[in-house]
């Protein structure tokens, strides 16, 4: 089995993709960039997407391309399938990752080409992105060194 189709396959079951606020968010991915919002009146991120600023109740939201590598805040290994579609992908891996670009966001998303005893929190990470026609775009992330 392929990398590319695993990423592919576990992000189609990604509820959050289907709300129409994420949409710049995947219309991002399927151009191989990273956004996310970002209040132009205060200059600070916010994630998941909101109308208003969290920070300070600006509707003056954009969208902003950050550099696709971060860290690794935070993961966990799945073991358990939930649901059919996720039998024979498990075991996989879920992580947060931060980014020194767009303080404040931890971004919920999949850890692939993974050496699990190599894994560790702060290590650099690197967005994998596949599918560009935007129906079938997907991002991961991979370390960047050690596996
Ligand atoms: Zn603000």
């Amino acid at each position: 089995m392929m990398k590319g189709e695993e990423i592919t396959m576990i992000n189609s079951l990604d509820l959050p993709s289907l709300l129409p606020e994420f949409l710049p968010f995947w219309e991002s991915v399927g151009r191989s960039r990273l956004s996310f919002p970002r209040c132009t009146e205060c200059g600070e991120f916010h994630w998941y997407p909101m109308v208003r600023c969290p920070h300070c109740q600006s509707s003056a939201v954009e969208w902003s391309d950050v550099e696709p590598e971060g860290e690794l805040y935070s993961y966990t290994k799945v073991c358990h399938p939930f649901g059919d579609k996720l039998k024979e992908k498990v075991p996989y891996f879920v992580a947060l990752v931060t980014f020194a670009g767009a303080p404040g966001i931890r971004l919920v998303t999949n850890l692939v080409e993974v050496d699990e005893d190599k894994l560790r929190i702060g290590m650099p990470v690197k967005a994998v992105f596949s599918g560009a026609d935007g129906e079938n775009a997907s991002i991961a992330f991979r370390p960047l060194v050690g596996s």
